[in-house]
């Protein structure tokens, strides 16, 4: 459900089988292209490229628009400290993609299958009913779905790709641990003050959130700016030339430094250069901001939230529905993405088995595929939200040593981009790659966090321990 990643999935989806997806939401039809950009974007890793490219999307977004990224600077408000990827050593690093572009290429590659996907538009799923639970068979009865008009439907496997307060995974009983964080995230669509490359994507961490500026055009970024609630209201409600100093000044002022901290940070960095004394990068300042588009500013509330079961007999979830991240790693959408892949992979290796797609025996298999990636990158991207949400001395130093020396240190920083890579791309890391300073620390809260966010049976299958329960 949902015509968002729901469209992806059923899109990939295995041959043979009919496929009903149903929108709560209109038909949204772009017949040309308007010159204003969207405010709501996307960043999109070279794996969920590969996937949009595997079924035909992708070539319709290139004929649209979008914005490739070859470098990326993070950095401390209240250090020097930074880390930059550049281009030197890199591909694309993702893309920028405007979510009605990439709504707008799917709803064309889905008129393409329609003798195989029918989409229901302004249909709401109001009520289900499961099959009886335990032991499943084949014939075992279907789900049934209510819709808002009062008509009914069966299916062997329900998708459900209903967001982050999926109706699915309420009814199918599926506990979910989430919270909301002290922040919502500010978008807007901003022009510069003078055209450049404009092929970087720029984060600072500010003690209040992070702010990002990502890529549109030559003269174009997208504004996320993740911050307490009273500052996001403040920053949608105020006028618009007060609103381009807050970015402008929370982007270049360097009033959260202090002296301590410079100094060590400075210590580190002569050390660094004694032992290698080749360059590392500098600082570089983003473009300054012009100007904000009229009505561009928007702001959503933000908050974690997993599913601890993502499969019940004939129920799946994806996206949203089974995970909810903070957008500082630019990650949720790549991650349903990157469920969808996994569920198809399954529902394939079923049906050529002849087997009922709504089976556990091979959701199961989803399950636990998708539960390993997706918990290390959620654990990793609210420790990340935690660990720069703080001007406390001891914490800033360290963050500050432990991004310093990744940036300076080749291999690690090799280590560093392939884990950004992973993540970019997959959102998983292992040990062999643990060993740089962030991923020891991502390990441990990895480990801490498991627990809090999956069911038992599930820690259990994904450790590998047989236990009862
Ligand atoms: C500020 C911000 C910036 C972000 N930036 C990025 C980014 O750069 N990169 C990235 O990867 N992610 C990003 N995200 C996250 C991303 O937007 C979400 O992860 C993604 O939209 C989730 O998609 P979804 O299809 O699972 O859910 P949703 O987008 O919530 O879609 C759910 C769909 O289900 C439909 N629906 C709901 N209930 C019913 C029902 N009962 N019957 C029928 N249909 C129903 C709805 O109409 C809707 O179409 C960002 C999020 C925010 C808030």
């Amino acid at each position: 459900m949902g015509v968002g990643l729901a469209s992806r999935a059923a899109s990939k989806h295995p041959p043979n089988e009919k496929i009903l997806l149903l929108e709560a939401g209109p038909k949204k039809v772009l017949e040309k292209l308007s010159e204003t950009y969207s405010n709501r974007v996307s960043s999109i890793s070279p794996g969920s490229a590969t996937l949009l490219s595997s079924f035909g999307a992708w070539d319709h977004i290139c004929n649209m628009r979008y914005r490739a990224f070859r470098r990326m600077q993070v950095w401390d408000a209240c250090s020097e400290a930074l880390i930059m990827f550049d281009k030197d050593n890199l591909d694309d690093m993702g893309y920028i993609v405007e979510n009605d572009v990439i709504l707008h290429a799917l709803t064309k590659q889905l008129e393409a299958v329609s003798d195989r996907v029918t989409v229901l538009y302004r249909s709401r799923a109001v009520g289900y009913t499961w099959p009886c639970p335990f032991p499943m068979t084949d014939s075992s009865p279907w789900v049934h779905i209510t819709l808002g008009d009062g008509s009914t439907l069966q299916t062997k496997l329900l998708i459900g790709a209903d967001g982050h307060n999926s109706g699915v995974r309420q009814a199918a009983g599926i506990q979910n641990v989430s919270w909301n964080y002290d922040q919502s995230a500010v978008v807007a669509t901003l022009h510069l003050s003078e055209a450049t490359e404009n092929n970087v994507a720029w984060q600072r961490f500010l003690p209040s959130g992070p702010i990002a500026l990502l890529p549109l055009s030559d003269t174009l970024s997208s504004l996320v700016w993740s911050t307490s609630h009273e500052h996001a209201a403040e920053l949608v409600s105020m006028d618009e030339e007060k609103f381009v100093d807050a970015i402008n000044s929370a982007f270049w002022n360097d009033a959260n430094h202090t002296d301590f901290i410079d100094s060590a940070g400075t210590v580190l960095q002569h050390a660094i250069a004694l032992l290698k004394p080749t360059k590392v990068s500098a600082r570089q300042l983003p473009p300054s901001v012009a100007r904000v588009d009229a009505k561009s500013r928007v702001l959503f509330p933000l908050g974690l939230g997993h599913a601890a079961e993502y499969v019940r007999p004939r129920v799946a979830l994806i996206g949203d529905a089974a995970h909810r991240v903070h957008p500082l790693a630019g990650q949720g959408v790549n991650m349903g993405f990157g469920d969808i892949s996994s569920l198809v992979h399954h529902l394939r290796t079923a049906a050529f088995n002849g087997r009922d797609l709504g089976s556990m025996s091979h959701l199961t298999g989803y399950e636990t595929d998708r539960q390993r990636h997706n918990t290390a990158l959620l654990a990793a991207t609210d420790l990340l939200k935690r660990l720069y949400s703080t001007t406390a001395t001891p914490l800033v130093l360290l963050r500050t040593w432990g991004l310093q020396a990744t940036n300076a240190v080749s291999p690690l920083k090799v280590r560093g981009h392939s884990w950004l890579s992973k993540i970019l791309a997959h959102g998983r890391m292992t040990l062999q790659t643990a060993l740089n300073f962030f991923e020891l620390i991502f390990l441990a809260m990895k480990l801490s966090i498991f627990p809090v966010l999956m069911s038992k049976k599930v820690l259990a299958r994904l450790v590998g321990i047989k236990v009862h329960i």
